[in-house]
């Protein structure tokens, strides 16, 4: 496995690996890598011939205020971690040689960055999808592969490969889980102890929901009601959104009709967590 940081090797290794004709998977992570990352690297490898991961805690995709500075950075670590899910080779760039003095140039969706946790965190999904067109620029995947843990990144990203005609195509695959549940997270490493066993109440919220929804409820506040109530109980948590949203357009619905996405973002403590489920009506 090759780690590189600059833009030229980079290029060079693809377009070797393309002149040979094989196919490239590839993952963009933030590093800090967890079993949820080393999931789509596994998948990645089985269905591509030459598998690409991107390290880059990407400050665009950033708030002012939030945890860019303090985001768990481990490049050691990361790269045991890759090569032992077949990664071969790890881009892992300093912030200059992706935003060099001058840049100028962003990649903007709009409408489905609107709701949930683009109206939470303004301006994050211009990073996301500025980064992410850029990465498959360099790294000309065939294959990409994301997470359903954040979903509306997800639907974001395929509709920017749809809107601008890249040539690869978006998978995106479950969320893996502690054995209590909740979503793995490399932001999970900043809860105390006592945090850690409260978070488990936004998939148990999440998973009372699909529960009501399967007994017949399909008024839509009565569930996101349901569902905030639950996470309150807990000491150190704040709710951000809690959002019933319709699986195409990211609308919110008011009576549940169709398959839906039930996603929900909190804090405890300063740690925001998202988590969500896509319901089948
Ligand atoms: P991040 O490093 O948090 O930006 O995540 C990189 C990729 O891994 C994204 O596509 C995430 O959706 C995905 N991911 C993060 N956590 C999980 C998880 N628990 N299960 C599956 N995929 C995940």
């Amino acid at each position: 496995m090759q780690v590189v940081s600059d833009i030229a090797s980079l290029k060079s290794i693809i377009e070797e690996k393309k002149q040979k004709g094989l196919s490239i998977g590839f993952v963009p992570t933030m590093g800090f890598l967890h079993e949820g990352h080393l999931f789509l690297m596994r998948m990645a490898k089985a269905e591509n011939d030459f598998m690409v991961i991107s390290i880059f805690v990407n400050p665009l995709q950033f708030g002012a205020g939030e945890d860019y500075e303090e985001y768990p950075r481990d490049l050691e670590r990361d790269t045991k971690m890759a090569g032992s899910a077949g990664c071969d080779l790890i881009f892992s760039p300093t912030v200059k040689e992706m935003y060099p003095p001058g840049y100028a140039t962003f990649v903007q969706v709009e409408k489905l960055t609107e709701g949930l946790c683009g109206a939470s965190r303004p301006g994050h999904f211009l990073g996301v999808t500025t980064v992410v067109a850029k990465l498959f620029n360099l790294v000309r995947p065939d294959r990409a592969y994301f997470g359903q843990k954040d979903a509306q990144q997800a639907f974001v990203l395929k509709k920017m490969v749809e809107d601008l005609n890249m040539n690869l195509k978006v998978i995106v695959l479950p969320t893996v889980r502690e054995p209590d549940g909740l979503a793995m997270s490399s932001r999970n490493k900043y809860l105390t102890p006592e945090q850690r066993k409260e978070a488990v109440v936004i998939y148990r919220s999440l998973r009372e929901a699909e529960e009501q929804i399967r007994k017949g409820e399909r008024e839509a506040g009565i569930i996101k009601e349901n569902i905030s109530k639950l996470i309150l109980q807990a000491k150190h948590a704040r709710v951000d959104y809690v959002e019933i949203v319709d699986s195409k357009e990211l609308h919110p619905v008011s009576i549940i009709k169709d398959r839906c996405l039930i996603a929900v973002a909190a804090k405890f403590g300063k740690t925001r967590l998202i988590d969500n489920v896509l319901v089948e009506v």
